[in-house]
């Protein structure tokens, strides 16, 4: 097969990440008769900087050209809140999401075998194993709703943000969730304020008639305060946990602090028909970009999640995973994950090693 990929290298670390990810896949391709064309993408700081925004015209059509996105990351302080909307780096990964109709974002947070030291939580829990899939909703909810801000008489100035759900909205990363489970473990957590938010009451009801219909997923619901405890307390009893837009975005984080490093997170953007966007759960970390330290292991583990989700090649994906596994039982680690006194090594060379074992 040929595929072809949009690249968004971006700012900061998300160029050094792109370029060992890429080698892996060209180290894939080599293996399983695979080729590729690669469509460079500008967007974010550096698209400000080259072209006056951010989100330059003709990003999503670029995109939409290709079979699947693989995005680095994108910001910085010299793009911050001061400067106007269309040139800071976040409106251009708002924009992308909603011009690709990219609904569901998929966050696996996986204890790696060989990395059950940096998980900060009990040994004993840890060594149960932490193996779950965050599907959040993401482009609806808060993030999306109107908002407004004005002065009043008596209270200063008043700000409102509004959270609206559709049944259809709910209903499509609902299948989502509950199709993913049966390639899992078959069980779905559905998160939700059901006690509190009529959103929420929808969000149920919703995802109740589609535990009928997925009759063979175990399904329960969880409020998302206790949520937020089960993830310290016993995230291995999570399998696939789906929930809204702002829930999402805080517990996923959450999640991935319990398998030790953000540098080791892979995520995706997927929707109906347009091509996936694979990113590591990472920022564009300037304070060590262009010094060879980042870890590549997110974006080369996102890599992965396109060849199983964008290209329904779990071989692929399981290589992948293997090497990096491999890798990191030998003991190589970059400086994120290396406990001190041991050596670390840089971006290039643990690329280098990931698709040695490929
Ligand atoms: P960050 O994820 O960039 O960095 C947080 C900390 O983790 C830093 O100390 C950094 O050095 C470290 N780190 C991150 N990725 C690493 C890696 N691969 N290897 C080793 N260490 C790594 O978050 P931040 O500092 O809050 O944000 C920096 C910039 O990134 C901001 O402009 C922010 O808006 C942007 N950002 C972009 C995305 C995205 O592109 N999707 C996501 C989050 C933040």
């Amino acid at each position: 097969m040929n595929y072809k990929i949009a690249l968004i290298r971006g700012d900061g670390i998300g160029p050094e990440v792109v370029n060992e990810a890429v080698g892996v896949m060209e180290a894939v391709g080599k293996k399983f008769g695979h080729t590729f064309t690669f469509v460079d993408v500008l967007l974010g700081g550096c698209a400000t900087d080259a072209v006056g925004k951010s989100y330059p015209d003709g990003t999503a059509e670029k995109c939409k050209s290709c079979d699947a996105v693989l995005l680095g990351a994108v910001g910085g302080p010299k793009w911050g809140s001061d400067k106007p909307a269309e040139q800071r780096p976040e409106t251009a990964l708002l924009a992308i999401r909603k011009d690709l109709g990219l609904y569901a974002n998929l966050r696996p947070a996986a204890l790696r075998p060989a990395m059950l030291d940096a998980c900060p939580l009990k040994k004993e829990t840890a060594e149960k194993g932490i193996d779950l899939m965050m599907v959040r909703e993401l482009t609806g909810g808060i993030y999306f709703g109107k908002r407004d801000k004005y002065q009043t008489e008596d209270r200063g100035i008043e700000c409102t943000d509004l959270m609206a759900y559709s049944e259809k909205e709910i209903e499509r990363i609902g299948r989502r969730a509950f199709e993913l489970a049966r390639l899992r473990r078959k069980k779905v957590s559905s998160v939700d304020k059901a006690n509190v938010l009529e959103t929420s009451r929808l969000w149920r009801s919703v995802m109740h008639r589609l535990a009928e219909e997925y009759s063979d997923v175990q399904y329960e619901d969880v409020l998302v305060d206790n949520c937020a405890m089960q993830l310290v307390r016993d995230p291995g009893q999570f399998d696939v946990v789906v929930t809204e837009n702002m829930f999402g975005d805080i517990l996923s984080d959450e999640a991935s602090m319990v398998t030790g490093s953000i540098g080791l997170l892979p995520s995706a953007s997927i929707g109906d028909t347009a091509p996936g966007l694979y990113e590591p759960i990472h920022g564009s970390a300037p304070d060590i970009a262009g010094q060879d330290k980042a870890n590549p292991i997110a974006t080369i583990l996102s890599v992965a999640m396109m060849f199983r989700y964008s290209f329904q090649r779990a071989e692929e994906a399981n290589a992948i995973e293997a090497a990096v596994d491999a890798v990191l039982a030998e003991g190589w680690r970059t400086p994120d994950i290396a406990e001190s006194g041991v050596k670390a090594i840089g971006t290039k060379e643990m690329g280098r090693l990931i698709r040695e074992h490929i």
